[in-house]
């Protein structure tokens, strides 16, 4: 009998479908439910409705802790201890600054575009958002970091004392891995390879979880149309269009700024990252990325003790996309949910906070958007269900994957303009390289 191919059910087409066009459908989907409900005068979804965007909500926050243990212990320890000698200390530093810098770039394209949707009419809960924002102290928040117990730290989801726990069991595993003891060693295998099959398990997650967010994505939109209309819509165009120029300011800025500074000819350097960027653009992950951008650092003469350190330690910790991201989101999401800019102790938060998350951010499609949470979390702002703030983050969520195109292949090039400069200066770079014959 001839092989008939079988049809395929409709789960299975839901699941093949690219996630990218099913979030923006979701989106649109709930945009228009909402305005023609508005327009009917109904300014709320039956609670039966409601309930797919309360859990969608609840499993974003569900996620957020046990993705920051995975990614930070295996990112952590996987940097071997031997490497991170001259190397290592300059390539992580740069990481850190260009980060930090991404942050205020955003915050900076946040002050100048002021992305903003009407939501503080909606208000108790706003008032209530203010009340909490008003509490944080940076000074405190410092000191805080260091959890008195590590339990404590995971059971009320501190954030930052979970990030700075998991990045001592990390640094600490690294070196237990390549003690000259074979019990240590072996132990510590062990116990990195659980971390490492844990961490796989929520990627595993998060892509099921993303899988969802079309219908969680359409009903919390649904919600924030129906309660304040159409005037909504335009808030996200001008989000994205910060998120885009602030991406474009830190290639030109601060990439084009390092090249010059190590005497790296741009277009030489361009030739080659262009490959990864396009992939990162595409893909939407650092981690799926590195090929490209291995190759690229190959060819443009880079020594492979280097790039094969520096570039999978970038994907996962230097993403100055997604910081940049973060600076205009949260400037979104305050200025709508509350109604006003940050202050100056804000910002230094902000800034401290989303230089961590973009540490702890994997490199995987959507994780910034998670991590945008944390941040929240971390300025006494949480994604509540029910409240204002998780219709706003909601509508970031609807347009988060065009965000994260951008974004994505900013942190990748980044990875690899910075691994060529320490490189160049280091002279870790072949005799015929083109990153030493440029100027
Ligand atoms: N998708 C980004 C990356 O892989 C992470 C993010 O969502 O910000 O680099």
């Amino acid at each position: 009998m001839a092989n008939v191919p079988k049809k395929k059910g409709f789960f299975r087409a839901y699941l093949d479908f690219n996630v990218l066009y099913k979030i923006l459908i979701g989106l649109a989907v709930g945009a228009v439910a909402g305005i023609i409900l508005a327009s009917c005068g109904v300014t709320a979804l039956p609670k039966w409705i409601s309930m797919f965007g309360t859990i969608f909500t609840r499993l974003l926050k569900m996620i957020i802790i046990p993705i920051i243990v995975g990614s930070l212990v295996v990112g952590a320890s996987s940097v071997s201890p031997a490497n991170v000698g001259k190397v290592g200390i300059r390539v992580i530093i740069i990481y850190l600054i260009t980060s930090a810098i991404g942050v205020c770039i955003g915050l900076a394209m946040g002050a100048i575009f002021k992305p903003q949707a009407d939501l503080a009419a909606v208000t108790e809960l706003a008032a209530e958002a203010e009340g909490k924002l008003a509490d944080t102290n940076v000074w405190q928040v410092i000191a805080e970091i260091v959890p008195t117990s590590v339990l404590t730290a995971l059971v009320n989801e501190n954030v930052l004392q979970v990030i700075f726990f998991a990045l001592l069991f990390g640094i600490c595993l690294s070196y237990m891995k390549v003690s000259d003891n074979e019990r240590i060693r072996t132990i510590s295998m062990t116990t990195y390879n659980i971390f490492d099959c844990l961490s796989e398990i929520m990627m595993k997650i998060v892509s099921g979880i993303m899988q969802y967010a079309p219908i969680g994505v359409a009903v919390l939109i649904a919600e924030v149309f129906a309660k304040n209309g159409a005037k909504v819509a335009g808030a996200l165009l001008i989000v994205t269009i910060a998120c885009f120029l602030g991406y474009a300011i830190h290639i030109v800025l601060v990439y084009g700024g390092l090249l010059k500074i190590y005497r790296i000819k741009i277009r030489t350097f361009f030739k080659e990252a262009r490959t990864p960027f396009i992939t990162a653009f595409v893909t939407r992950s650092s981690n799926g990325t590195l090929p490209t951008t291995f190759q690229a650092a190959e060819n443009l003469g880079v020594h492979k003790e280097v790039y094969a350190f520096s570039l999978p330690l970038g994907a996962t910790i230097n993403m100055d996309g997604t910081a940049i991201y973060q600076g205009v989101c949260a400037t979104f999401l305050v200025l709508s949910c509350i109604g006003r800019p940050f202050t100056g102790g804000e910002i230094a938060m902000i800034i401290l906070l989303a230089t961590l998350a973009s540490i702890g951010t994997a490199g995987v499609p959507g994780a910034g958007a998670i991590m945008l949470a944390m941040v929240m979390q971390g300025i006494n702002m949480p994604i509540e269900p029910g409240t204002v703030i998780a219709g706003a983050y909601a509508m970031i969520l609807g347009i988060d994957a065009i965000l994260d195109m951008g974004r994505t292949a900013l942190n990748v090039t980044g990875d690899l303009t910075c691994t060529c400069c320490i490189a160049k200066k280091l002279g870790y770079v072949s005799e015929d390289s083109v990153l030493k014959n440029s100027k």
